[in-house]
């Protein structure tokens, strides 16, 4: 079962209500019933939508005015934007064909019809929705959730008099107001004043959704509607309203709805359910258009019931028959990953299995504070952050501060702490992107301080490997905790010598451990909430694994290596690569016996050669020092010798053994990172972390 697979199946359902309100479907049947259902109850239909956004968009902003929370909104208006771009494009000729839009139009209503009308009928929901939400967002960066929903009550209550009150308001002394506004907006059913009630009320639907629903829900929906049928029966009986969009008890009904819909177990009729009611949403203008002609020339389709279906069967057969067409035939293209010069290729299936092997090794309390530094040690960051925090990962950590606003930019919403250094002189940056710095010293935490800016900070430690740190003094980290204007809410350690099991690399490890944990000792006999600890990295996990401190740092062992081969560690772990490297075999030729190949005369078989040409070298993060250690490229299975230098774009092998190898072979040039590494004499961390940039990225 999908979440929410209510409210997605009920936008397709909303989408029809709105193509009903434009066919009027009981015209003949039941005048009076168009105006009770059609045109009253299935007015629900937008504010819905609304709610939905609301509830999607919004909630997160509502609660804390972060960078992923506003991201989040500002991706959605932006989204909005471009559909109403399309939309307006789409509807140009019918709009004009039908003298909603003209040249002789004065300016000043060509700009209404765009910021508020929309140049047809239905497109009024586009700007709507962008006003409504640069209107919630403004107000909900600034004041507090209470505040806003007021105000966005008093909109709508004010827009009550522009829409079906708007005969009784017309009696009243505030007719020149409701004057004004029409002549700005044409009317209040607009981003400023129906929007943003709704927006509003999809937070609180989404706040209540946590709560056990109440039992008395369905007779709170029915009384409501009753008294929003009353209410539309009474105004269009007494008072002719402008419009009626409107009412004093719709909100009432999307509030006691919303839930109902929301826990709904819908089956899945409609895979695509969101897509299938955008475009319904959007494209039905034309079928109506469409449908009208032919209703010259058959009269059965004058018949206003019939016509509607005919509508909706019309448009849902386009608009599948679009979706059908856009698989056929999709947008982007790759090239494909045989055809790349040099590629890495990246499995996510691989990179959960190591998160899962990794919490196999610690206790059931601890998480994995995930380390993505260095664009996550060559296997691209945005794609390895993304994938585990779909995964549950619920931290991650990189070393700068450039590398964390990459992040957040690409999405990542998850806590995100900055390991290196950052200067005070950027603590803006810390604070518009939500990030945790760490207080790398003394010094570090009293200017970050003094910038009077609330940043979020990790404090720390030198607990003897003396790199970055505080000294592990007390006096000097209460007083830090102490420091006004910073939230520090974690504290941490690096270990120097936990990747290796030999005495004095176990007791200097050690030391740091009981140094850390006297420090906390210390900080909690003060009564100082010090925050979340974490200290060990990979090998801190597979030679400490028993420590249970809230977080363990892992960065190398999620990319599926260990540092060095046959290191005897306390844990065995069972990891797999994330990365292939794989380049192609552009050229092969035969060397006679006796000629040098490639630079130098280091290189000379007493026999003739099948040579392979394959197009990847150093600049590609192939090291130099890899050239005649042994290093082999593999083709499904069969071993392909590396010979000669490493050139810088190049390199060579000895295809020999197999000269039938086809040029454009996709070759494996690297997937044991742990043994290439040891023949390059560095570790797994720095051959992979040195990918080269030339490389492109493509996933398994
Ligand atoms: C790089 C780094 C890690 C991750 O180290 P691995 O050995 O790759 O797991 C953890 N903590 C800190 C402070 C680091 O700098």
């Amino acid at each position: 079962m999908k979440k929410n697979q209510g409210i997605e199946q009920f936008r397709v359902i909303l989408a029809m209500m709105v193509v009903a309100i434009h066919c009027l479907p009981l015209h003949h049947l039941w005048p009076d019933g168009d105006i009770l259902i059609t045109l009253t109850l299935f007015r629900i239909a937008v504010p819905f939508f609304f709610m939905i956004s609301g509830y999607y968009v919004f909630s997160d902003l509502a609660t804390q005015n972060s960078y992923p929370a506003r991201q989040r909104v500002w991706q959605f208006i932006k989204k909005q934007l471009q559909v109403y771009l399309i939309a307006t494009l789409l509807f140009l000729p019918l709009a004009w064909y039908s003298g909603m839009l003209g040249l002789n139009m004065p300016l000043g209503t060509f700009i209404q019809t765009l910021l508020v009308t929309g140049i047809l009928y239905h497109l009024w929901y586009f700007p709507a929705i962008i006003t409504g939400s640069l209107l919630v967002m403004g107000l909900l960066t600034r004041l507090s959730f209470k505040q806003v929903f007021f105000i966005a009550v008093g909109l709508y209550v004010v827009g009550l008099g522009g829409d079906s009150w708007s005969g009784l308001a017309a009696q009243t002394p505030i007719t020149p107001l409701y004057s004004l506004i029409f002549q700005l907006l044409d009317g209040t059913r607009n981003g400023i004043f129906f929007a943003p009630l709704f927006l509003i009320l999809g937070v609180l639907a989404r706040r209540f959704s946590k709560k056990p629903a109440s039992p008395h829900r369905y007779s709170y929906l029915l009384i409501s509607l009753i008294c929003l049928l009353l209410e539309s029966y009474l105004l269009h009986h007494f008072t002719t309203p402008k419009h009626d969009s409107m009412y004093v008890f719709l909100p009432f009904v999307l509030l006691f709805l919303f839930p109902i819909i929301q826990q709904w177990q819908a089956p899945i009729i409609w895979k695509q359910a969101g897509r299938l009611s955008l475009w319904l949403y959007l494209l039905h203008p034309y079928t109506i258009a469409v449908t009208h002609f032919l209703s010259q020339k058959l009269p059965l389709l004058q018949n206003n019931l019939i016509n509607f279906f005919v509508v909706l069967g019309l448009t849902i057969g386009v608009v599948q028959g679009l979706f059908a067409l856009q698989k056929l035939f999709p947008f982007s293209k790759k090239t494909p990953l045989h055809l790349q010069r040099a590629a890495k290729e990246f499995s996510a299936p691989a990179l959960l299995h190591n998160l899962q092997e990794i919490k196999r090794l610690i206790p059931a309390t601890t998480k994995v504070m995930a380390v993505v530094k260095a664009d996550a040690y060559g296997c691209d960051a945005k794609t390895v952050a993304s994938t585990l925090e779909r995964a549950g990962v619920d931290f991650f950590a990189v070393a700068t501060l450039e590398e964390a606003i990459e992040l957040r930019r690409a999405g990542i919403k998850s806590p995100l702490l900055i390991l290196g250094y950052t200067s005070a002189q950027r603590a803006k940056e810390l604070k518009h992107y939500s990030l945790i710095q760490t207080i790398v010293s003394e010094a570090h935490g009293h200017a970050l301080a003094q910038t009077s800016i609330p940043i979020e900070c990790h404090l720390a430690v030198d607990t003897g490997m003396h790199r970055l740190g505080v000294a592990p003094d007390l006096e000097t980290v209460t007083g830090l905790y102490a420091l006004p204007s910073l939230k520090i809410t974690g504290i941490f350690s690096h270990l120097g010598s936990s990747d290796q099991l030999d005495t004095a690399s176990i007791l200097r490890t050690q030391a740091q451990i009981t140094c850390f944990d006297d420090l906390l000792a210390g900080l909690s006999a003060r009564n100082i909430a010090y925050g979340l600890t974490h200290l060990q990295s990979s090998y801190g996990i597979l030679n400490y694994p028993e420590k249970h401190y809230d977080y363990v740092r892992p960065g190398i062992l999620l990319t599926g290596s260990l540092s060095v081969p046959n290191e005897p560690t306390k844990q065995k772990i069972n990891v797999q690569p994330i990365l292939t490297l794989k380049a192609l075999l552009v050229d092969k030729k035969t060397v006679a016996a006796g000629e040098a190949i490639g630079y130098g005369l280091g290189t000379v078989f007493d026999r003739p050669a099948t040579i392979g040409i394959v197009s990847i070298g150093y600049c590609d993060g192939v090291p130099r020092a890899l050239s005649n250690q042994g290093f082999q490229l593999s083709y499904q299975g069969a071993l392909l010798p590396q010979i000669g230098l490493v050139c810088m774009d190049m390199l060579l092998i000895d295809l020999t053994d197999y000269p039938e190898l086809a040029v454009e072979s996709s070759l494996e040039v690297i997937s044991d990172w742990t043994t290439t590494a040891d023949q390059a004499q560095t570790i797994t961390n720095e051959l992979i972390s040195r990918l080269g940039s030339r490389i492109t990225s493509s996933s398994k």
